[in-house]
């Protein structure tokens, strides 16, 4: 099977269609209909695998739509700025007939900048662990609304010595929430941390 015959709706179809894939990637192949039916999951994927579209697809199909009234209804945590930078370039281009709203909260930009981002009622936050925990300590922003998240090479997010951060913000978004871990290697500290936070995941492996 194709992309087409996975269930996207229209504007999420659109979206792969104009970044001119023509076949799922074996990762793809393997996530988007486990995530589409609602699975928490831990993928073990390396960049290059075509893991991005693999979290963001599903995520779009769940999202659907732009809604100024829910709040922010999905999170990802990246390790580095630089790849939620390169995340949120390519969500906005992927998800660009979604109409959804994406904000970035990353060390290193202004607060202000991102109290104006977030003004304009985001669908998606971008985020490193940091600087978000930063906004939900200090600035009391919640995430109670979110129902989808996902720890983008969990493995670099734990080298980091991000851990206490992550347990800290999982702690802040509701139980009821989907939850997708990627990394290229499973570590015995992470596979404890998903083990925690993840309810009955599917594990897939090249
Ligand atoms: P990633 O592993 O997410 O960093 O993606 C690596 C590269 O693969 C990116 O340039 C994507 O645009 C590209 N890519 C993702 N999915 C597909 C696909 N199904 N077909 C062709 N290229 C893809």
């Amino acid at each position: 099977g194709g992309f087409e015959s996975m269930g996207f709706s229209y504007p999420v179809y659109r979206g792969i269609k104009m970044k001119g894939y023509k076949v799922p990637t074996p990762i793809q192949r393997k996530t988007i209909p486990l995530v589409l039916r609602g699975h928490d999951l831990v993928a073990m994927a390396r960049t290059g695998s075509g893991k991005t579209a693999a979290f963001l697809l599903p995520m779009f199909e769940r999202l659907k739509e732009h809604s100024v009234k829910v709040g922010i209804r999905a999170l990802i945590l990246s390790p580095t700025r630089e790849l939620a930078l390169q995340t949120l370039k390519f969500g906005k281009e992927l998800g660009k007939y979604t109409g959804l709203r994406m904000a970035l909260l990353v060390g290193g930009d202004s607060m202000e900048d991102q109290f104006a981002a977030l003004a304009h009622n985001p669908d998606v936050v971008i985020a490193t662990p940091g600087r978000l925990l930063h906004h939900l300590e200090e600035v009391g922003l919640t995430l109670q609304s979110v129902q989808y998240i996902v720890f983008d090479e969990c493995d670099r997010l734990f080298e980091m010595g991000f851990a206490a951060e992550l347990r800290a913000i999982m702690k802040k978004v509701s139980d009821n929430r989907q939850t997708l871990l990627f990394s290229a290697t499973l570590p015995a500290a992470l596979a404890e941390f998903a083990r925690a936070g993840l309810k009955d995941p599917e594990l897939v492996r090249l």
